[in-house]
């Protein structure tokens, strides 16, 4: 008798149980923006390493099959999906690659250069 009271004392009921998970789990602050990236690729720089390609966590560029003026094929970035982390402007050992903002041309990457776009993702 004294368990069968214990017990009924003790029940949560199962839709208040979920009310209160569902609570808990509510986010404290906003989401972050998503971060989108633009491309930058100066053409004339470039001597067709992949070592930006191999870098891109989110594979973003990928070789061209047209050559440069010295003979090299060169990076291609895809329409979105670059989320600036900025990796392949940092193992480029020719300068050739530059990020930025979306809409955010670092200067001198205007003119002379390709310029190959964007996105989060
Ligand atoms: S900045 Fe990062 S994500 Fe964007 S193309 Fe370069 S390596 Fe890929
Ligand atoms: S790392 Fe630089 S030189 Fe190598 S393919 Fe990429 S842009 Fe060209």
């Amino acid at each position: 008798m004294v368990l069968q009271q214990e017990s009924v004392r003790g029940h949560v009921p199962a839709r208040r149980q979920v009310a209160s998970v569902k609570r808990a789990r509510l986010p404290i602050a906003k989401p972050p923006p998503v971060v989108r990236g633009e491309v930058h690729v100066n053409l004339d720089r470039c001597k067709g390493c992949e070592l930006c390609i191999e870098c891109c966590p989110k594979d973003v560029l990928t070789l061209s099959t047209e050559f440069n003026s010295a003979g090299y094929h060169y990076p291609l970035a895809a329409t979105d999906g670059c989320i600036l982390c900025q990796g392949c402007m940092a193992v480029c050992p020719d300068f050739a690659i530059a990020v930025s903002a979306v809409g955010n041309t670092p200067p001198g990457w205007d003119a002379g250069s390709f310029s190959a776009a964007t996105g989060g993702g």
